[in-house]
């Protein structure tokens, strides 16, 4: 009997199944067709999965990048296969990786990629409110957009330090998608990533203003190929931030690969 670690991002799905990774596009799969057709080859035993989106107690709330056709996904495979299905939010699932590694029981993690994710983890908890859908800081609002973000407003934070919040400004102006490497380097793209920076300290110091963290570590794709926006944060928080939350803190790049992935691992020991 095997058990299936799966990450599902805005771009790629993960899996891990005995050993084995598999990487394909989220875009072309169904998250409840994909794993059933792996349950018709494997002998698996419980399923654990880190999903980009809101996920509360089983039940998938919102997910606006990836396709699920069970929203009570959690209690459709327990029920239908009797197996043990444990999900919970990929960046929740990142920092149970963290918090492995980590001599800190006060962490925020803060993710750039396809989205701008946050989560924090308080005296050892997740701080999680009512409905498992705190630290949304890629939602909280910056400034007005001429497009709308995935939860419906235009203003939030991830229209301007994100992956798809890059692409959008990119596709708006007329031009292909590039990397933030690319964008760096030409002239025109200035005030995209003058925009990027700004909304990425923002967040970084609005996480820490809120939370006073020990460790704020900075991860997701856009983090890991753009490294010098570690130094970036760390040379500019202060400008941004309540400055005795700079007391004691450590700020540093994530050094876990696939932490979601890891992650996932954890909620089935955690349950
Ligand atoms: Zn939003």
């Amino acid at each position: 009997m095997s058990n299936l670690y799966i990450d599902i991002g805005g771009t790629y799905l993960r899996s891990e199944l005995d050993g084995k990774l598999k990487r394909v596009l989220t875009k072309d799969h169904n998250l409840v067709e994909y794993i059933e057709k792996l349950l018709l080859k494997y002998d698996i035993k419980d399923i654990s999965i880190s999903f980009a989106g809101q996920v509360d107690d089983g039940v998938i709330i919102s997910s606006p990048n990836i396709r699920v056709s069970k929203k009570e996904i959690k209690k459709y495979f327990e029920k239908k296969y009797g197996i043990c299905l444990y999900i919970d939010n990929d960046l929740n699932c990142a920092l149970l990786a963290e918090s492995k590694v980590s001599s800190s029981n006060n962490i925020a993690l803060l993710y750039v990629g396809t989205g701008l994710g946050s989560s924090v983890l308080d005296n050892g908890r997740i701080i999680r409110g009512k409905g498992n859908i705190t630290c949304e800081i890629g939602h909280v609002p910056f400034k007005k957009a001429p497009f709308l973000c995935g939860c419906g407003k235009d203003n939030c934070l991830e229209l301007f330090a994100s992956g798809s919040g890059l692409e959008k400004w990119l596709h708006f102006k007329g031009f292909k998608t590039m990397s933030l490497t690319e964008i760096k380097a030409k002239k025109e793209f200035n005030e995209i990533y003058e925009n990027f920076c700004e909304a990425l300290l923002r967040a970084a110091a609005t996480i820490t203003t809120l939370f006073d963290p020990k460790e704020l570590i900075l991860g997701g794709g856009i983090i890991e190929s753009n490294t010098f926006l570690v130094d970036l944060v760390k040379d500019n928080i202060d400008k941004y931030v309540l400055k005795s939350s700079l007391k004691g803190l450590i700020i540093k790049k994530s050094e876990i690969k696939d932490a979601s992935l890891k992650g996932a691992r954890e909620l089935r020991i955690k349950n």
